[in-house]
This record gives C-alpha cells, sequence and structure tokens, in this order.
C-alpha cells in the first residue's frame, strides 16, 4: 500500500534562519560581501514619496535589481516572483520569510518614476566601482574602450520619418521615450527667429531618415551583414588589470557617438576617481586623426590604437606612405626625388594639401605609377599628423602586440552581458532607460567579478 504525506505543512512553529539555508559558496554570498549601499539611502531621502503609491525603500529596489542583473532575470514580474520564492534572494534582500515582497506595479512605478530622478543607478554604480577600487582590483594604468550594439525594445517594421519627430507627441500624450527625444531635438536644435527646425539632434554626423516611433532616440543599425534593427550601443571603459569597467556610457548604436563617447568617460573618470590611464587601447574605429589629437595632445595619453588609414591606395600607384615628410622643411619628397610644397591653409575636412610642380609629373618616368588620371600629383596632411604618427609608433612595439590581446577582455565583457546576463535586448525605452539598464548590468558585472576573484568559493 502506498503511503501518503499529510499534516506536516500544519505545524504552527518553526525554527528557522535564512542565514543558515544560504550555501556558503553561494554568489550572493560573495556579491553581498562587496556591496555597501548604506549612504544611498540619505542621499535618496528627498525623493520619497509622503503621498500616493507607497516607496519601496531604495536599497531593497536596488538589491532586487543587483540580483536581476546579476542572474539574467529581466523582467520586473518575474523578479518579484522569484526574491517570493527564493530564500537566498530573501536572504540577499535582508527580507525575512513573513515580509512582503513589492508588488511588481509598485516596483515599476518606484524605479522608472521617483527615483529615476535622483541618478541613483550611476551612483550604484560608481560606490561599486569605488569598492573595486578599494580592493586593488584597478591598476589605472591602461585602460580598453569599446562599443556593442544592444537591441532596441522597438519593432522593426515600424517606422515614421524623422522630419515628422514632432507628430510622436500628437493625440493621446507623448511617451517618456518620444519626450526624451523631443526635448534632445530641442536642446539641440532651439527655436528661434531663425530656427524651427524639425531636424534631429545635431552633432549627429548622419541623421536617420526614419525613426521608430515607440523608441525615436534608437539608432536603426545592422550588426555584420544580418537584418537591421533599432539598437542602442554600451559604451564600456575597462581597466585591463582585472577588467574591471570604470565607466559606462548609453549612445545610439552609431560610430560617431561611440567615438565620442570615449571624451565623456576618460574625463568623467578623471574627475570623479582622479584616475588617468598612461595608454588607451582601442581599435581602428577610434583611431581618427581628431580622437588621436586629443588622446595625444590633451590628454597626454599613450594611444595603443590603429591610425584609421583612408590614404592606402589598392590601384597599384603610389599611396602616402611612400612620399616621405621632411619636418624642417614642411615638404614632402616623392618617389621621383621631387617637392611636394602646401601653401599650409587647412581644408574643411581639417588636411593641409601638398602639390607637386605640374611640369616635374608631367616630365617623370614614374607618372603612370603615380598620378596616372591627373597633371600632378596630391597629398592630403591631416593637421593632426603628429597624433597620429605618435600611433603608427606605439603600433610597431612589442607593447601594442601586448595591448592588442587584452583588448579582448572589453569584447569577454559584452559577450558574458549579453549571453549570460542576458543583455541582448533592452526592456527599457529611451536613452534614459538604455542607461539605467547599462548601469545596473555594469555594475552587476564589477560585483560578479569581485565576487569570483576575490572569494574564489563563490559558485
Ligand atoms: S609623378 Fe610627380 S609626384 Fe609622382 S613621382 Fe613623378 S614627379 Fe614625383
Amino acid at each position: 500500500m502506498m503511503g501518503s504525506q499529510d499534516g506536516e505543512q500544519e505545524q504552527l512553529f518553526y525554527s528557522f534562519s535564512l542565514e543558515d539555508h544560504v550555501p556558503k559558496d553561494h554568489l550572493l554570498r560573495g556579491i553581498d560581501r562587496f556591496l555597501d549601499l548604506s549612504e544611498l539611502r540619505g542621499q535618496l531621502a528627498p525623493f520619497y514619496s509622503h503621498t500616493g503609491r507607497p516607496s519601496i525603500d531604495p536599497v531593497l529596489m536596488i538589491r532586487m535589481l543587483v540580483i536581476g542583473y546579476s542572474f539574467g532575470i529581466r523582467s520586473e514580474r518575474r523578479l518579484c516572483d522569484e526574491v517570493h520564492l527564493n530564500l537566498a534572494y530573501r536572504w540577499f534582500c535582508r527580507l525575512g520569510l513573513n515580509e512582503p515582497v513589492p508588488d511588481h506595479s509598485t516596483f515599476s512605478k518606484n524605479r522608472h518614476g521617483r527615483f529615476r530622478q535622483s541618478d541613483v543607478f550611476r551612483r550604484v554604480f560608481e560606490v561599486v566601482l569605488q569598492r573595486c577600487m578599494l580592493e586593488g582590483l584597478v591598476g589605472g594604468e591602461g585602460f580598453a574602450i569599446d562599443a556593442s550594439v544592444i537591441k532596441a525594445d522597438a519593432n522593426r517594421e515600424r517606422f515614421v520619418p524623422a522630419a515628422e519627430a514632432k507628430k510622436l507627441a500628437e493625440g493621446r500624450g507623448a511617451s517618456r521615450a518620444v519626450r526624451e527625444y523631443l526635448e534632445a531635438l530641442e536642446a539641440n536644435n532651439p527655436a528661434g527667429p531663425n530656427n524651427d527646425s524639425d531636424e534631429p539632434p545635431s552633432g549627429d554626423s548622419t541623421p536617420p531618415k526614419n525613426i521608430s516611433p515607440t523608441d525615436p532616440g534608437a539608432r536603426w543599425t545592422a550588426v555584420r551583414g544580418g537584418p537591421a534593427f533599432y539598437a542602442y550601443s554600451t559604451n564600456y571603459l575597462i581597466d585591463l588589470d582585472a577588467g574591471i569597467i570604470v565607466d559606462v556610457e548609453a549612445t545610439p548604436a552609431h560610430r560617431t557617438e561611440e567615438v565620442d563617447a570615449t571624451r565623456t568617460m576618460i574625463e568623467r573618470v578623471e574627475r570623479k576617481f582622479d584616475l588617468t590611464p598612461k595608454r588607451l587601447v582601442a581599435d581602428t574605429a577610434y583611431g581618427a586623426a581628431p580622437m588621436l589629437n586629443w588622446i595625444v595632445n590633451e590628454k597626454k595619453i599613450e594611444p595603443h590604437i590603429p591610425v584609421w588609414e583612408k590614404s592606402l591606395r589598392e590601384d597599384g600607384t603610389f599611396s602616402r606612405p611612400d612620399f616621405q615628410f621632411d619636418e624642417r622643411t614642411n615638404t614632402y619628397e616623392c618617389p621621383g626625388g621631387k617637392k611636394l610644397t602646401s601653401t599650409g591653409r587647412p581644408t574643411n575636412a581639417g588636411t593641409v594639401l601638398f602639390r607637386a610642380l605640374q611640369r616635374d609629373c608631367g616630365n617623370c618616368a614614374l607618372k603612370q605609377q603615380c598620378c596616372p588620371n591627373t597633371s600632378h600629383r596630391k597629398i592630403a596632411r591631416s593637421i593632426y599628423e603628429d597624433a597620429r604618427d605618435v600611433a603608427r609608433t606605439v603600433c610597431s612595439t612589442p607593447a601594442y602586440e601586448q595591448s592588442r590581446k587584452q583588448r579582448k577582455k572589453v569584447e569577454m565583457l559584452f559577450a558574458h552581458l549579453k549571453r549570460i546576463l542576458k543583455l541582448d535586448r533592452l526592456r527599457l525605452r529611451g536613452i534614459s532607460g538604455a542607461r539605467d539598464e547599462f548601469l545596473m548590468a555594469a555594475a552587476a558585472q564589477n560585483l560578479r567579478r569581485m565576487a569570483r576573484w576575490l572569494t574564489p568559493a563563490t559558485v
């Protein structure tokens, strides 16, 4: 005869300690050891609501989000359910067995409403980074920078012309993502007597033709020949010692804005943490002349960055490296031994043109290899060529080879972000939604790194 379970759950009194039921090697124990949010409550006091919907304790909200981003629980409803049911999550959130978990609508309202204005997610990221520095995981000698595209929460089938962006605010009232976009539009193209432009924000070198009606700040982009979609980019600046993320910035998924994030992050880390690297490692996308000039001449950082070269010819004719620059006379010498001179006046493209004499080229035996289709040869030299030369010199050293290998650390962080933390598509809309998600994900990655490196028993 089969036995039956009966009656045991009706026991009236239990002796139960959550502490005893969380395994000693649980990853959350390691994370808990390095997460100190005590200063946040005071900073967030002005943002508590004393009327209407009850406030969640911000520390509880942050702890729940740390669980969500550390374990790839992206849905707020599921996160609330998991914290309710999982003993380790309850322990980490400092919730007793009988204490209620916020319902997901209250959680959402607090997360996206009153605490967003407080910049709390950046504070959390910085508190975690400070702890990484305290634990000696940030050397500050070498940084690497890169960007990764993350899909926006926007239907790729739907679009409206960018020039009609203001119409998105008509009718039922604009969503937060639309309001943010229109405010940015307004800030970059302020209405004046001669300016009522509907163009997308300036500073964007190639403004989009179409935008998403639900998240107009996202950019239509494609990765490696796949189908295009709306996306934002997460930009990481990492320290190369232990791969700790020292800054993160959300931008629309566009090369120009990703590269511009370099200045924002380097200067913010310098201002807030007094950290300036001796070398900066990046790929060719960051090797344009103005960026190299800023890195070399303004920030005095060694650029371990390949130079963005547009001057190499592939038709067999001489390229610019075949011409020798003479700094003393400010001239180029061509392979035929003639001088190319300039007026010194820069073009709009930030270059100075050096020209050979027409009569030299006309009589030259090398003309077919040099300028077969023009009467004489011209060479464009960047006004920032000195910085480009510094980068070229660095890139020929063994130290650069080492840096190139180290750059993989930032790529591995992006792979971890997408595959393990499951952040391959945003759940929040607008640039501020992307910023909040990227900051919390980066904080979670740093916490996991600290937990695994400094408490190796955690799993
Ligand atoms: S064609 Fe002109 S620039 Fe070219 S090698 Fe001859 S002289 Fe020099």
